[in-house]
């Protein structure tokens, strides 16, 4: 079967839009369904195929065993000029994020600084739609979120750490930002999902089965096993790091801690986040997004092949002209999920 007769192509406000009715079918609010659904539909559009509708099934089952709440409203405090706690309410972070909006701000004009810790939230995406709008507006914003232990710390056989994803995003001048957002561990848990659809072995280092022995197989992986660390004892430091970020300064869980009980096929863990946003230009009086673009250029004459993001504002920028490619049995699944659930309320 060719391309043209496998795929279909969506513009990203058809894809958004059908992703909000499966949210709203599901429960949530509508406010939820229109972050959610602008996020996974941009990470299908932008090639992050690890968090985009791929994982649909996930948030639905989530959301119908009452394992997180589609409705929660968060609560947002600032403790300081310049640090906000969030109560997510067992809602999903990006809203709660959302509701910052004006706080951050506020925060940031008149500081220069600003840290925002979310607890009691369920992160399930990649982190670069919750930074890169920062840098585009000249800011620099760094985020760190934990999950569910599904990685062993470094010579060790039991999965302690989640995936602990961190992401930067940096200010370019007359450019696209950087963004660099990556997993702690060798890859992220959905990449490995991925693999395990068409038993594609996973690459050497990538994880430990049920025994602790090293395997390549995404099945023994999934099932009772767990990932590595990037980079040896240096990645494993640096996922401790981030698990104690975003699971403890913030007041929320530690990855380790998460028991889905008895909603039993939920998949988005409840852990927290932590975010630092800064103003660069109060650090130096020369122009940091004029500095940040001299280094990437040095970089790139250096040979560098790309700069990290560069991929997906690529896939972007096609998905514009071409439209998002999506496989049609994908699309018959979304249509499903998006009919009313009978076991939720009207
Ligand atoms: P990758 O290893 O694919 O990419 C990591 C970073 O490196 C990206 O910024 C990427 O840019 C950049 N990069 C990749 N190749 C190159 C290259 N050749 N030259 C320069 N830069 C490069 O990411 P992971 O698999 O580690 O993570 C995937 C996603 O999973 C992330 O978005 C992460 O947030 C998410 N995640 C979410 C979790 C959660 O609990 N919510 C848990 C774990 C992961 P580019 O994007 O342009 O390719």
């Amino acid at each position: 079967m060719t391309d043209q007769q496998r795929l279909v192509r969506k513009d990203f406000d058809e894809l958004t839009a059908l992703l909000k009715d499966v949210f709203i079918s599901n429960g949530t609010s509508a406010l939820v369904a229109d972050i959610l659904s602008t996020n996974c539909a941009g990470c299908e559009r932008d090639g992050a195929l690890s968090h985009g509708i791929f994982r649909m099934p996930g948030y639905v089952a989530s959301l119908k065993t009452g394992w997180v709440d589609g409705q929660a409203e968060p609560g947002v405090e600032a403790v300081s000029p310049s640090f906000i706690r969030i109560d997510a309410r067992n809602g999903f972070a990006q809203p709660a994020l959302a509701a910052a909006a004006g706080a951050i701000d506020e925060a940031i004009e008149r500081t220069g600084v600003v840290v925002v810790a979310i607890r009691n939230s369920h992160h399930f995406s990649a982190l670069w739609p919750d930074v890169e709008p920062f840098a585009r507006r000249g800011l620099v914003a760094i985020s760190f979120v934990n999950g569910l232990a599904n990685v062993v710390p470094h010579g060790g056989h039991t999965a302690v750490f989640g995936t602990n994803p961190i992401a930067f995003a940096m200010p370019i001048a007359e450019g696209d930002p950087i963004v660099v957002d990556q997993a702690t561990s060798v890859m992220a848990n959905g990449e490995v999902r991925l693999h395990a659809l068409v038993n594609r072995p996973l690459p050497p280092d990538a994880g430990v089965d049920s025994s602790g022995a090293a395997t390549t197989d995404p099945h023994a992986v999934l099932d009772g096993g767990a990932l590595n660390t990037f980079g040896g004892y240096k990645g494993s430091s640096i996922a401790l790091m981030v698990e104690l970020l975003a699971g403890a300064l913030t007041g929320g869980q530690l990855s380790f801690e998460n028991d889905f009980g008895h909603c039993v096929g939920a998949q988005t863990p409840k852990a927290g986040q932590l975010l630092i946003i800064i103003d660069p230009d109060r650090g130096s009086s020369t122009c940091f997004s004029q500095r940040a673009a001299m280094l990437c250029k040095q970089l790139i004459d250096a040979g560098q092949e790309r700069l990290p993001g560069e991929r997906r504002y690529k896939n972007r920028k096609a998905a514009q002209t071409l439209g998002i490619p999506l496989e049609h049995e994908a699309l018959a699944n979304l249509r499903h999920l998006a009919t009313r659930s009978p076991t939720l309320a009207p």
